[in-house]
């Protein structure tokens, strides 16, 4: 599918657009607009049911800026770089990976060395996209956002953070007492991050400035076997593609342990409620895998990790990274810091192990409005078919015509149903160009006021997956609509079909 298509959508029905568009942009911000918002907070929030209220994880809200000693511990400052390459002719600056992703068609690890890149531009004779120049040698570029805060004479350097996670690490210690927490129990926190990408691209995929939703699970690793809830997933089917034989399959959650393919219990649990997050959020499971990461990709704190990805036009996605980031976090901010991280458990001091689970909110949403888009020959307008939990609007009321009272009952029905529902008014254009404006921001239901309204006391609905209409009596409106929210009853089933 033509992503193109989603753009022009998501700019005319506010979504998302490039930020502080009337000035000249920089690249890799994104704003969201009022339909978008509504999205991309339904998400999060979805997320916050899946995670933090069914596996009672707790949430915590840290700040942005954090001080140089949290990344210098963390490895940031020394680890978190790009491979940097500057033409020698115009001196656009790329990322060398990227680059050579493009024009070469290899695949650059995470660690590769800027030797080995270098010989990989030389050998494929890779040039400057944008004049053909030389490139320079490559060199590291750390992507974070180096701050001073403070008045000048005496800034005290500090970061915008590059992930949410390193502030769950540093407040383990407060978490763990003012909770009295037992492991295993997870962390985690919805929030912004921020990395000075070389070359930000494709919309919201790669920003300069982005939204994640992580959690941090700390265990025994001496118990990643004993796992309680492992049995509530047991026989869910995961699409695994591990490093073992390279071939993506479906194998259950208990086989994929039992032979081996995921080590630990409790990874496989968490894998299988990451696959069951994303599906619910209106992605097929034929375009959802959860793939082993090589030895080379991972990152460099991580002993084991599987991506989850989306297929999308534009190829697979990396919407979730889970990794097994053992005590490399806790140990390392317990070095820098002297502060004592370790836990007791049964008269034993251990430091505990993590599992991460690392969303990316807004690429997420793009996931899901790409699967969600229609083509719509037959009606003429592309639309977007949200699931019920995630749709920005729940239904739009309407008036048939904008005279004779009919604009007052509306908002009688209107006033009524805001009490229950996030819903959209609108009474600009044709009642044909309003249906094509709520099917176009996803809205299921279209409820219209007529002239029979006014005698009869009832409305019409517009079903948005079908277009087919229904007649009810307003005051049944509320239940009804709830019903069909909930799929409880048949939309033609519900009222005199029309
Ligand atoms: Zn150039």
């Amino acid at each position: 599918m033509d992503i193109e298509k989603i753009l022009a959508v998501a700019k005319r029905r506010g979504f998302f657009y490039p930020g502080a568009e009337i000035h000249k942009t920089i690249a890799g911000f994104w704003h969201y607009g009022p339909i978008g918002t509504t999205l991309k907070k339904k998400i999060e929030n979805e997320w916050r049911n899946f995670f933090i209220k069914e596996e009672e994880f707790y949430e915590i809200e840290g700040t942005n800026i954090m001080p140089e000693s949290v990344f210098i511990a963390s490895g940031h400052i020394k680890g978190f770089t790009d491979p940097l390459v500057q033409c020698k002719n115009c001196k656009s600056l790329h990322r060398a990976d990227k680059l050579i992703e493009e024009k070469a068609g290899i695949f650059v690890p995470e660690r590769t060395s800027t030797k080995k890149i270098d010989e990989i531009i030389k050998k494929k004779k890779i040039k400057c996209p944008d004049c053909d120049g030389e490139l320079t040698n490559t060199r590291f570029f750390n992507m974070m956002f180096k701050l001073g805060v403070g008045p000048t004479e005496q800034a005290e350097t500090a970061y915008l953070r590059p992930e949410t996670c390193q502030t769950i690490f540093v407040d383990f210690l407060n978490v763990y007492r003012a909770m009295r927490a037992k492991l295993p129990f997870g962390i985690a926190q919805i929030g912004r991050s921020f990395r000075n990408e070389i070359s930000p691209r494709q919309t919201l995929l790669r920003q300069r400035e982005f939204s994640q939703a992580e959690a941090e699970i700390f265990f025994n690793s001496d118990k990643i076997d004993e796992f309680p809830r492992f049995e509530e997933v047991k026989n869910y089917k995961l699409n695994l593609l591990t490093l073992d034989d390279k071939k993506l399959k479906k194998v259950t959650v208990a086989d994929a342990v039992k032979k081996g393919l995921i080590k630990g219990k409790l990874i496989a649990y968490y894998l299988a409620r990451i696959q069951q997050f994303i599906n619910s959020l209106g992605i097929p499971l034929e375009a959802i895998r959860l793939r082993e990461q090589t030895d080379e990709e991972r990152p460099f704190y991580a002993k084991y990790a599987f991506d989850c990805d989306v297929k999308t036009s534009l190829g697979w996605i990396e919407v979730v990274a889970n990794h097994y980031r053992t005590d490399y976090d806790l140990s390392s901010h317990m070095k820098a810091s002297g502060k004592d991280l370790s836990v007791v458990e049964n008269g034993k001091k251990i430091i505990p192990h993590v599992w991460e689970i690392s969303q990316g909110i807004d690429r997420t949403l793009f996931c899901v409005m790409f699967h969600c888009f229609i083509e719509d020959k037959k009606r003429g307008w592309n639309w977007f078919k949200f699931p019920p939990k995630i749709i920005p609007f729940d239904c739009a009321v309407y008036p048939l015509v904008l005279k004779d009272n009919l604009p007052k009952k509306a908002k009688e029905v209107y006033e009524m149903l805001r009490k229950k529902f996030d819903v959209f008014y609108d009474e600009s254009g044709s009642i044909g160009k309003r249906y094509a404006r709520a099917d176009e921001i996803g809205i299921s239901f279209c409820v219209t006021t007529d002239y029979d309204s006014l005698k009869e006391e009832d409305c019409t609905i517009r079903d948005r997956d079908t277009t087919k209409q229904i007649r009810i009596k307003i005051q049944d409106l509320t239940k009804i609509l709830k019903q069909l929210m909930d799929k409880e009853i048949e939309f033609e089933k519900a009222g005199k079909p029309i």
